[in-house]
């Protein structure tokens, strides 16, 4: 690891960036590092882009922003077409919620997609903690705070109430951090060919809300009409679960494919 590390994260307000970027400041700070951070608050707290910055160096900060990011950590599509040519195109490389955000070809430019989202929601049943969970994988991945550093931070500065959940979102992300991706996801039954449970929808108990279509990643559920449920294309669908853990009628249950 260089001297200084520039680290952006950024999404919009309420998804807890800011509050990622905090932990992430503590977390170097019990490293032993010097860190310097600034986030945006104010109209942009909630909905709006919003974005925080944490330098992290082994010598003091002269300067506490972001100047170019080492490492650029995105929760929204809008702060990616923002931020993403504030990247060191060379030798930094985005982390980003792939639920969230499309990245466009850069060349020499890494970008790495993070299922984050997903699995806050799957997993720990709270998307709000997707922030924890891809903090975590960016430790894991580029270690700019050690593993430790990162719980100890987290454990500090998480109200008691959601502690247990963060800790647990951390342990998460830190793990897809390690992982490949693509394997992580194959082993996490989200692709087609590995899927190993499938949704089926009871259309007697849908009421054609529309919620499961929206949520759905991969486009693959459609509206059948006003009040007469809905189609999935298994072709498509890669067996996340989000649309029956979602939908308010249970309307949708899944089915073991290979037991
Ligand atoms: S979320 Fe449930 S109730 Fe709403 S459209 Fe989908 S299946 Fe129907
Ligand atoms: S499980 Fe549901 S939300 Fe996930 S891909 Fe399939 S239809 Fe879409």
């Amino acid at each position: 690891m260089a001297e200084i590390k520039q680290v952006r994260l950024c999404g919009y307000g309420g998804q807890g960036i800011v509050l990622a970027g905090t932990i992430l400041g503590y977390a170097g700070i019990n490293d032993g590092k010097q860190v310097a951070g600034s986030s945006t608050y104010g109209a942009a707290a909630r909905g709006g882009t919003c974005y925080s910055d944490v330098v992290i160096s082994d010598r003091p900060i002269i300067y506490p922003h972001v100047i170019k990011a080492d490492v650029l950590i995105v929760m929204s599509q809008r702060a990616y077409d923002k931020f993403v040519t504030d990247v060191d195109h060379e030798n930094g490389m985005v982390i980003y919620d792939e639920r969230l955000v499309s990245v466009k070809e850069i060349d020499n430019l890494k970008q790495v997609a993070v299922s984050a989202t997903e699995p806050a929601i799957r997993e720990l049943g709270s998307k709000q903690v997707a922030n924890i969970i891809i903090l975590g994988a960016a430790v894991g991945m580029t270690k700019i705070v050690s593993k430790d550093a990162l719980i100890s931070a987290i454990d500090k500065n998480v109200t008691k109430r959601f502690k247990d959940l963060n800790l647990k979102a951390a342990e998460l992300g830190l793990k897809l951090g390690k992982t490949d991706q693509k394997e992580y996801l194959a082993g996490a039954n989200t692709t087609v060919e590995g899927r190993t449970q499938k949704p089926v929808v009871n259309n007697a108990l849908c009421v054609s809300c529309d919620l499961c279509r929206l949520l759905c990643p991969d486009l693959c559920i459609t509206l059948r009409g006003e009040k007469t449920g809905i189609e999935i294309d298994y072709d498509f669908c890669k067996g996340c679960g989000i649309c029956a853990t979602e939908c308010p009628k249970v309307a949708i249950k899944f089915e073991e494919l290979y037991l």
